[in-house]
């Protein structure tokens, strides 16, 4: 058997963009290192992927262990159906017409054989469709069309109850009659990508929306190296039909976009770019510190948002706080409260919060976005916090009172310690998805180790968000 030239992940990334279908291909160490918080959302997609298979417990496992193994394992699954004593197959392998896909789940029920694909995502897109009706043609054409194709996704609304039952934590939705309907575009799309591998050059493809959707792409390092910092591209102020478009009239020029300026954040990026300097809003930044009392406390967060739900009474993806940080500016104190040896952390997170805010008027974080999302979701618990009553210091960046155009509308406390601070601090990760380490170490160890961890990133964040303090408040002087 020929080897595979498409499989089901390299068919989307081809719908994505040909030119990172052929690169992958073709020259793949211009791929861009994969960030911890992609490689924790890849391995939280294969986790649930595994925990599926408890929904048809006792199948036959035929995962290839290396890439050498594919085909055998085409030969393999063709030989269990057809000797048919196997009823239920995890990783099942089709090939045609050198394209193959591993099929999550295969299940012959009451005599017919129905399909399986799972998702760790709450909801059906367009992209799980494509994927489906990709398989199913391989399959259809491989002479093993199945009778029905379910995609596997998470239930928004489960709320664990003791041990989780997979049967609710689940939803399973026949899509069969939806991708049948897609074979047209699926034999077009195949036919150009195909196409696309036989070139000896990389097709000319310039960047555009495509680069961040529906996935941000591996290329985006080779492809946009050429596009300098201060091009309208990495502007958010910026709608993006109108970026790409200004792009492809007049490259990375601003000359004469002064005349589609209509917001003081328009304004400020493109004066930032032009000039190359930090721009600086003084008369505003003095109003905003003004506000400002530099006794209010600093207020650092920690949440992690489980896909399996580890606590009572919690839903998938739920925001669950870890635990949060006061630190006292001027007496060099900081008091820590951890919530994760708690039964229920969220009503003992809120219990503390509010005897927190009942001695401070108001708090300064650095960005409280996750902090006002856990309230709204705790709705009936919010009414002693306001949104006024958490300051968020990011807000300096985006109305903005301060910017820089090498932010490139990334805010993230790791990416401005680094460019505005001078500090280089790995530690500063994305709370929420490099936590995907914590939420495993919290179901096989005791608490301290944890506990450890959390303290030190409370620690980061609030040096951060107090160097970060004493920088805006250094513009007002310059
Ligand atoms: S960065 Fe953009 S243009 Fe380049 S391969 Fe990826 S999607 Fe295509």
């Amino acid at each position: 058997m020929e080897r595979h030239i498409l499989s089901k992940s390299t068919f989307i990334r081809g719908s994505q963009c040909l030119k990172s279908l052929y690169l992958n291909k073709k020259r793949p160490y211009l791929r861009d290192k994969i960030s911890d918080s992609k490689r924790a959302i890849f391995k939280r997609g294969t986790d649930i992927g595994v925990i599926a298979r408890d929904l048809f417990p006792g199948g036959i496992d035929l995962s290839p262990r290396s890439p050498s193994q594919y085909q055998r394992k085409v030969l393999e699954t063709t030989e269990i159906i057809r000797q048919g004593k196997n009823k239920i197959l995890y990783e099942a392998a089709f090939q045609y017409s050198q394209m193959l896909i591993l099929l999550d789940i295969l299940v012959k029920q009451d005599g017919l054989w129905i399909a399986y694909e799972v998702k760790s995502s709450l909801s059906i897109t367009p992209t799980f469709l494509l994927d489906a009706a990709f398989q199913y043609y391989i399959m259809k054409n491989s002479g093993f069309a199945p009778e029905a194709f379910y995609l596997v996704y998470i239930n928004e609304n489960y709320i664990k109850k003791g041990e989780i039952n997979l049967n609710e934590y689940f939803l399973k939705k026949n899509i069969l009659p939806e991708i049948i309907q897609m074979e047209d575009y699926i034999i077009k799309l195949i036919k150009k990508e195909k196409a696309v591998l036989k070139l000896n050059s990389s097709p000319d493809i310039p960047v555009g929306e495509k680069c961040d959707t529906p996935y941000t792409c591996d290329f985006k390092g080779h492809c946009w190296k050429k596009i300098p910092e201060t091009s309208i591209l990495y502007m958010d102020a910026f709608d993006n039909s109108f970026k790409f478009e200004w792009w492809k009239k007049y490259g990375n020029k601003l000359e004469g976009i002064s005349k589609f300026i209509s917001t003081k954040k328009q304004y400020a990026q493109i004066y930032s770019s032009s000039h190359k300097e930090l721009y600086v809003d003084k008369n505003g930044l003095n109003s905003y510190l003004e506000k400002i009392n530099n006794n209010y406390p600093v207020l650092s967060v920690l949440f992690i948002m489980p896909a399996m739900p580890v606590f009572e009474n919690t839903k998938p993806y739920q925001l669950i706080p870890v635990g949060f940080s006061l630190n006292y500016p001027g007496i060099n104190k900081t008091d820590i409260v951890l919530t994760i040896d708690h039964q229920n952390p969220i009503l003992y997170f809120i219990e503390k919060f509010r005897k927190a805010l009942l001695k401070h008027e108001k708090l300064i974080s650095y960005d409280s976005k996750y902090l006002i999302r856990f309230f709204d979701e705790n709705h009936e618990k919010k009414n002693f916090i306001s949104k006024d009553t958490i300051i968020s210091l990011s807000e300096v960046l985006k109305i903005p009172y301060i910017y820089h155009y090498k932010i490139k509308s990334d805010y993230s406390e790791k990416h401005i310690s680094s460019l505005l601070l001078n500090m280089e601090n790995k530690n500063l990760d994305n709370s929420l998805l490099s936590m995907n380490w914590f939420i495993n170490k919290l179901r096989e160890e005791n608490c301290d180790s944890l506990k450890k961890q959390s303290e030190n990133y409370l620690k980061h964040i609030t040096n951060f968000t107090n160097e970060f303090y004493k920088f805006i408040e250094a513009q007002t002087d310059s």
